[in-house]
């Protein structure tokens, strides 16, 4: 068989296991908005994985991408985003991109993704690899996201992929009226729990709590200091 339609064939495999995981474990767990699941019907998640893990890319499980850290579970990337309530005209901002899957789907949906990641080596890959999935509304930056990216501030939703151990007030100070920031923090028994912030006023927000989750830390000025 010719590598183009053994590739073809494999590509026809992949969409038929994103299907079923989007049917199953997305919708089946009672994700209902449907820009979030056309988005992750779309999003081919074994381009975002080593090669030599693209046969997991359907479970619904978070994987290794290198450099100690990992692609977030597609049932909480799902969480997150639908709690971000993303429009067609949203500006969002996820801190802590790691492989580009979660702003890839976000660029599905919204006008415009910034997207911070700390590891350099991640942050490299993220360009050329959306680039080559056609999305053209991605700004990266390689760095620091805990205080957020106030240059482009305002956000209508901010996703923070890490797990931080307090709500850094910069991120706060950079939403827009009536937005949403969702990210874990740890508590001090060491849980962690999915919270959703939404700005009603200049100083007046609104917490609510999502469950419990798990993600690797949050590293930076405004989050945990890096271990030596
Ligand atoms: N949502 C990502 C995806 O779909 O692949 C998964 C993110 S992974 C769970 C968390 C990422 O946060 C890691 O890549 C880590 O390097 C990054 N990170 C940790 N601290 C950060 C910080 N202060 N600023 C930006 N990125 C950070």
């Amino acid at each position: 068989m010719k590598r183009s339609k053994r590739e073809a064939k494999i590509e026809r495999f992949f969409a038929s296991e994103r299907k079923r995981l989007v049917r199953r474990k997305i919708k089946g767990r009672g994700i209902r908005d449907k820009a979030v699941l056309r988005a992750m019907k779309a999003v081919p998640r074994e381009r975002f994985v080593p090669e030599n893990l693209r046969e997991f890319a359907y479970d619904d499980a978070p994987l290794p991408i290198g450099e100690g850290q990992t692609i977030s579970q597609p049932y909480i990337v799902a969480l997150m985003i639908q709690a971000a309530a993303l429009t067609a005209r949203s500006r969002v901002l996820e801190v802590g991109a790691g492989s580009g899957y979660c702003v890839a789907i976000m660029a599905r949906i919204a006008e415009k993704v910034f997207a911070v990641e700390r590891n350099e080596t991640l942050a490299a890959e993220l360009g050329p690899r959306l680039a080559g999935l056609g999305c053209q509304n991605v700004e990266i930056f390689a760095g620091d996201g805990s205080a957020g990216w106030p240059e482009e501030a305002p956000f209508d939703a901010i996703i923070v992929s890490a797990v931080a151990p307090h709500i850094a007030d910069p991120l706060l100070q950079q939403l827009a009226p009536g937005g949403r920031l969702v990210i874990p923090v740890s508590r001090d028994d060491g849980e962690q729990r999915l919270l959703r912030v939404t700005r009603h006023g200049e100083e007046r927000f609104e917490e609510e709590d999502l469950g419990g989750v798990k993600f690797v830390p949050l590293i930076g000025e405004e989050a945990f200091a890096p271990s030596t």
